[in-house]
């Protein structure tokens, strides 16, 4: 890791390619390497729009099994063999990098950061370095970097507007992780809590709710994909003597909605739940570190009465791998905790061991880009996805680009070579594009005009209709026959 992505995809021009290739052996094929997909809603496909290509198959497990690279046992005090063995590792590692670096290429479905340059940490990557336990209490472990995971926090929380001595928070394995404990948090605080959780929410909260066994009602969504306030309060109503636990969606996953978390609360106390009986855990996985830097965009503060945030650190932030940030009121930690003697921390987390490399990438990020880069990173990504919108809409696609967005929603190409090539995530009849700071006007446009010439095949030039998107899009949005 001392170039950064951009510099090696240069790097990478044909001639290197060649030379590559006279060195290696190149016995199989590269489509051998390509990484597996999958939706990022973790839906299965249904059925495609017009019923004119089979469902993908779906088989988890599948597909990557078909692909593996054997572990075979290493021969014992044999020089030659091993000799073979590792060339044939360092050779099966160049392709794989290759072949990351394509993938790394053509990727606009899902909502990550691809554009990083970490070359100043790769010095660490040899340490095993781990902060198991809670962030404010060091275990008996030495080799950790609580120093730096306690300053990315505070950044953290001060952001949301919690002063230090109230807030608690760790760093998380990625936005899942910290939707898991900010039910949880809420369970603990109202264990007989019912949870309430828009239909768009990502499907780690409806895990949470299977996982802790609570009772959850599923409330429905505009189109926008925001939270529908008056069918929230219809079904608070029908629990007015349980507490309430709520998701808000800070950008949801597929159309990247922004509940509306003013209205929520003042639904919650129109209905009559004062502020000790309803917990708010903010999902903001993607969105929630772009609207800070938003203009004009409504704020996530800890001065209105939620209980915690979670955003990912691989998603905006661009961390290379999964991780998170949970952020949440340190008066409600101490319901959770226990404290365990064989670490001798405090055990708050979700998991026991937690990754002690992440948090050094959050600071360095945090630390070099600040809030001044952040800004124009969230004005480029913003101001592309409505370039995107407009290039789609000008050619007839439909296509929705909800306020302070980068999500641009259309409908769902018909073909899974193009999905595949692209990375697009889809869900039923429609598909999105999340447009991060990696993605440039050129890629856009090199997109938009592949996806105009697979049209006028999939469509015969205009002879079959294009699929009608408008119950996911609305009406305006949506630019089929009926609608244009
Ligand atoms: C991506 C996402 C998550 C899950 O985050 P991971 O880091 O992938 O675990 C949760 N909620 C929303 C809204 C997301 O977009």
């Amino acid at each position: 890791m001392t170039q950064s992505i951009p510099m090696m995809l240069r790097d990478l021009h044909a001639e290197t390619i060649k030379s590559l290739r006279g060195n290696l052996d190149w016995t199989f094929d590269m489509n051998d390497v390509l990484l597996p997909i999958a939706d990022a809603a973790g839906m299965i496909d249904e059925k495609l729009v017009n019923g004119r290509d089979k469902p993908r198959e779906f088989v988890l497990g599948r597909n990557v099994q078909t692909t593996c690279f054997e572990i075979t046992e290493p021969e014992v005090d044999d020089e030659v063999k091993t000799g073979v063995m590792e060339a044939n590792m360092a050779s099966v590692l160049a392709k794989y990098r290759e072949s990351l670096l394509e993938r790394t290429k053509h990727h606009l479905g899902y909502p990550f950061n691809l554009d990083l340059d970490y070359g100043a940490l790769s010095q660490l990557q040899h340490f095993s370095i781990n902060n198991l336990g809670d962030p404010f209490i060091e275990s008996n472990y030495g080799v950790h970097s609580r120093q730096f995971e306690v300053a990315v926090l505070d950044w953290f929380a001060r952001l949301w507007e919690l002063e230090k001595n109230e807030y608690w928070g760790y760093v998380t394995n990625g936005g899942t992780e910290g939707n898991l404990h900010g039910i949880l948090v809420g369970r603990e605080v109202f264990p007989d809590g019912i949870l309430y959780a828009s239909r768009d929410s990502h499907y780690s909260i409806f895990k949470a709710a299977r996982m802790y066994r609570m009772d959850c009602e599923k409330v429905n969504t505009l189109v926008s994909g925001e939270i529908d306030c008056r069918d929230f309060k219809d079904k608070l109503s029908l629990h007015m003597d349980k507490p309430a636990i709520i998701n808000v969606n800070i950008g949801t996953t597929v159309k990247g909605a922004v509940d509306d978390l003013d209205l929520i609360i003042k639904t919650l106390e129109e209905t009559g739940l004062t502020h000790d009986r309803f917990y708010i855990h903010c999902d903001g996985a993607l969105f929630g570190l772009m609207m800070p830097f938003v203009k004009l965009a409504p704020k996530v503060s800890f001065k209105k009465p939620i209980g915690s945030v979670s955003v990912s650190g691989h998603k905006f932030i661009g961390c290379p791998m999964p991780c998170g940030v949970q952020i949440t009121r340190l008066e409600h930690i101490n319901v959770l905790s226990r404290n365990v003697e064989y670490i001798a921390s405090r055990d708050a987390t979700i998991t026991g061991s937690r990754n002690g490399h992440t948090p050094l990438f959050l600071w360095y990020t945090l630390k070099r880009k600040g809030h001044t880069q952040f800004e124009k990173e969230v004005q480029k990504c913003l101001r592309n996805a409505h370039y995107l919108k407009d290039r789609l809409r000008s050619a007839a696609i439909g296509a929705m680009l909800n306020e302070f967005s980068n999500t641009v929603v259309f409908e769902r190409p018909q073909d899974e070579e193009f999905t595949r090539k692209w990375q697009i995530a889809c869900q039923g009849s429609i598909a999105h594009v999340v447009v991060m700071p990696n993605i440039t006007i050129d890629k856009l446009d090199y997109f938009v005009n592949e996806f105009i010439e697979k049209r006028a095949v999939w469509y015969e030039n205009g002879k079959i209709q294009s699929p009608c998107i408008a119950s996911e899009v609305g009406n305006t949005n949506c630019l089929c026959v009926l609608h244009k």
